[in-house]
């Protein structure tokens, strides 16, 4: 993932391709070298799978199932905790929903203090551009715009100088990164630039060090001077109290429902594996939403061509091939017209820009008498409610059973 020409393909094919050449370095190879970022195109000690993971085009499940099957559960353990780790931060944001919303709010606010400070604008610009004079950050900074993939030593490191040393505000990087990563993710995105900043684990920062961003890369890049010696945490009121999770009880197929596709889960196959059946199959893009500032091509082309590709897989004769970016609720509305549907499926939808996108959506539907159903995939299910406190804790707890009594299928 190099350069606009490798830019990962959206389908769910390349990423169980990519699944599979990766897996036998899952074990000890991954262990050892993974926090080592060799440059772009050389990183090949990590998997490079999240831009499918993140639009579920393939399943934390699916890839821990494949990775237990080849080396056991714990011949990869180190690599099924970074996959869960995906999982804990989708759960933890579920249950402090109004951590993304407090983002959001912040992030406006930020970039309106930008509009009107000329000195903010230009410090802004200069760690954007990959202009600040710090060679190694420059680099990173256009790494991600030339690629839309930073290692996550990098995104570390980078979130790190950001705050610590160029005092930018983190939500401004937050927002960066969610319009550059082709795997840009509001749970995963958010928590970590949280974390860096001392907010996620209060009191506890991370900051980058001279010799091991030198270590780290290889030798790329000479130690850095006039790095932050110090990452004094960001000061904020704690997190709200955590919000139980409340989800749908069995869920119950039903004939002729028509199936709403989002890009926070392409895998229809997963809905057909648990008995719905479908009539129609409709999807909607909400990548725009990740920010109010642009977003980059590589992201809007791989979430069209992820969506495209779930469109395809559903298998379906009534496909409704125009996929809506804005409108939502109209379009929705003629599309459940046109078919005459009382049900309309869709696969739960974390907090995030997606589903802020389309909150106006379901009040409508509901007036009008539509059913809505929201499937929760068992893995969410089980992992969730245990990731309130501390990822080991939920590893301990739920994620090390999760992951051993998954063996096996790449089928779901
Ligand atoms: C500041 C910052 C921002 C980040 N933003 C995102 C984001 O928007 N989206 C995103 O998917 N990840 C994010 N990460 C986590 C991590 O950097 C990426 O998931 C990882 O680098 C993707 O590369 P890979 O697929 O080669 O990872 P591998 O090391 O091969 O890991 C396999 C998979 O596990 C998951 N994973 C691994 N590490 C983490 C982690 N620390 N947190 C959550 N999931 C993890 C990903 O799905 C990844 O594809 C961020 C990390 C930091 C420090």
């Amino acid at each position: 993932m190099t350069s606009e020409s490798h830019t990962p393909t959206p389908s769910r094919e390349a990423g169980l391709a990519q699944l599979s050449a990766f897996l036998p370095r899952a074990g000890n190879e991954y262990a050892r070298f993974r926090n080592i970022d060799y440059g772009p195109s050389e990183n090949i000690q990590v998997s490079a799978l999240s831009p499918w993971i993140r639009h579920r085009l393939i399943n934390e499940q699916e890839v821990v199932a494949a990775t237990v099957w080849v080396h056991g559960t714990h011949g990869a353990e180190k690599f099924i905790q970074e996959i869960c780790w995906r999982t804990y931060w989708k759960g933890w944001l579920e249950q402090h929903p109004s951590v993304w919303r407090d983002y959001t709010n912040a992030l406006e606010q930020h970039i309106k203090e930008v509009t009107n400070s000329p000195a903010l604008e230009h410090r802004l610009e200069a760690a954007t551009s990959g202009s600040t004079g710090i060679e190694c950050f420059d680099f990173w900074s256009r790494e991600l715009i030339d690629t839309g993939y930073l290692h996550n030593h990098a995104r570390m490191w980078f979130a790190s100088i950001w705050i610590f040393t160029l005092r930018l505000p983190w939500e401004l990087g937050a927002d960066f990164f969610l319009r550059h990563l082709i795997d840009g993710d509001a749970a995963s995105n958010t928590l970590s630039w949280r974390w860096v900043a001392g907010l996620q684990t209060r009191g506890k920062t991370y900051l980058a060090r001279p010799d091991n961003i030198t270590r780290n890369t290889g030798n790329r890049f000479t130690p850095p001077v006039g790095l932050a010696r110090q990452g004094i945490p960001i000061q904020a009121p704690p997190p709200p109290q955590l919000r139980p999770l409340e989800f749908e009880g069995q869920n119950h197929p039903d004939e002729g429902a028509g199936l709403l596709l989002c890009e926070e889960d392409l895998n229809p196959e997963f809905l057909r594996a648990q008995g719905w059946h479908f009539s129609t199959v409709m999807a909607v893009q909400a990548t725009a939403k990740r920010s109010i500032s642009k977003i980059s091509p590589h992201v809007t082309r791989f979430a069209r061509g992820a969506l495209e590709d779930a469109l395809t897989r559903a298998d379906m004769s009534e496909v409704e091939k125009h996929i809506p970016t804005e409108d939502y609720t109209a379009q929705v509305m003629a599309w459940v017209e046109k078919h005459k549907l009382s049900v309309v499926v869709l696969s739960y939808l974390p907090v995030g820009p997606t589903a802020d996108a389309l909150a106006s959506v379901w009040p409508t539907l509901k007036q009008a008498g539509i059913t809505l159903r929201i499937p929760v995939r068992d893995w969410d299910r089980r992992a969730w409610p245990a990731c309130g406190r501390g990822f080991f804790k939920f590893w301990n707890k739920a994620g090390k059973d999760l992951a051993s009594e998954t063996s096996g299928s790449l089928s779901l």
